[in-house]
């Protein structure tokens, strides 16, 4: 579904001053080494699928749905 998509000449949305290196999962934003938070989602197995949210994505249940479980 899901995957990293890597960030090109953009400038990071959250602190508005770095190079971006990816775009959040959930709202698209490009997103800073500082401002990304990785995540882990597993899918079975010893199989993980990463994906990359921005801090307020990370926290927020309805975007990163399989934190908590
Ligand atoms: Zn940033
Ligand atoms: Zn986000």
């Amino acid at each position: 579904m899901n995957k990293i998509r890597l960030a090109h000449n953009a400038t990071c949305e959250v602190c508005g001053k770095k190079q971006a290196v990816v775009y959040c999962d959930g709202c698209d934003k490009p997103l800073c080494e500082e401002c990304r938070v990785f995540d882990i989602w597993c899918s079975g197995c010893g199989y993980g699928e990463p994906h990359v949210f921005c801090k307020a994505c990370n926290e927020n249940p309805k975007i990163n749905i399989w934190k908590g479980l």
